[in-house]
């Protein structure tokens, strides 16, 4: 039985100010039917940390660098975010594949240290408008899925969100026989690989425009298992019936 997952993706939003719309969310939920996760900027991990400390509200990071350490400017390691209390990180973004040449390659190596960190990694895969048009979308997903996803995934710390790039930040969202064959085709894909007890406990998010007024319809879909939110997880007010829609969903 695989526990729903509402996971909040903050990109690059939110300073310390923002802190409050945590603890509304955790005030707002205090037991949940399922795991909630907000991923802020790497500058709010640690005080994100403390504010949900005690609370049901997990904290993860939105990237992490293939090393442990070393001479990479600007970047943060797996064990930098265990240290400021984060205990998940999100892998091989859209944003990141495209504003930062991140390689299904890059992901790998990047969930590999992650996951013998002892991270959970949310790896993301998602085709353009273009090649869903071009009726690409099954083979640049299992493209995506056999080049990022390392062999040491299991139920526990890999999870796959899957978001068209259409979809994301555009308010279009795919209709539920669109979602219902792409997470039909990667739970075949991670039973394929991975045998039928680990690709069977691997939740499948669905990303992109998720908001209040449609998080039912999507949570009904077989086969997701939760959402990776973006715009909708920044306030509590937006996220928090999210939530209560996926907590509904069974
Ligand atoms: C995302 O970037 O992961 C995302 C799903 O964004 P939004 O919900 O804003 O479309």
């Amino acid at each position: 039985m695989r526990r729903k997952l509402a996971a909040g993706n903050w990109k690059m939003n939110g300073t310390g100010h923002d802190l409050s719309e945590l603890a509304a969310l955790a005030r707002a939920h205090p037991d949940p039917a399922c795991d909630i996760l907000i991923c802020p900027p790497a500058t709010l991990l640690h005080r994100a940390g403390e504010t949900t400390a005690d609370t049901a509200i997990a904290i993860g990071a939105q990237e992490c660098h293939a090393e442990e350490s070393g001479a990479h400017t600007g970047d943060i390691s797996a064990q930098m975010i265990l240290d400021a209390g984060a205990r998940h990180v999100i892998l091989g973004h859209s944003e990141r594949r495209q504003n930062h040449g991140e390689s299904d390659e890059d992901v790998r190596a990047k969930a590999r240290t992650a996951m013998s960190a002892g991270l959970t990694t949310i790896i993301c895969v998602g085709e353009t408008l273009a090649e869903r048009d071009a009726a690409n979308t099954l083979d640049i997903i299992g493209g995506q899925l056999s080049g990022s996803v390392p062999d040491t995934a299991t139920g526990e710390n890999l999870v796959i969100a899957y978001e068209p790039i259409w979809a994301i930040g555009t308010g279009r969202v795919p209709d539920p026989a669109q979602i219902g064959e792409v997470h039909g085709f990667i739970r075949s894909r991670l039973e394929r690989r991975f045998g039928a007890g680990v690709g069977r406990s691997v939740r499948l998010l669905y990303g992109g425009s998720v908001k209040p007024d449609n998080a039912a319809d999507i949570f009904a879909v077989p086969d997701v298992d939760g959402a990776l939110v973006g715009g909708a997880s920044l306030k509590a007010a937006d996220f928090s019936p999210i939530i209560t829609a996926l907590e509904a969903s069974g």
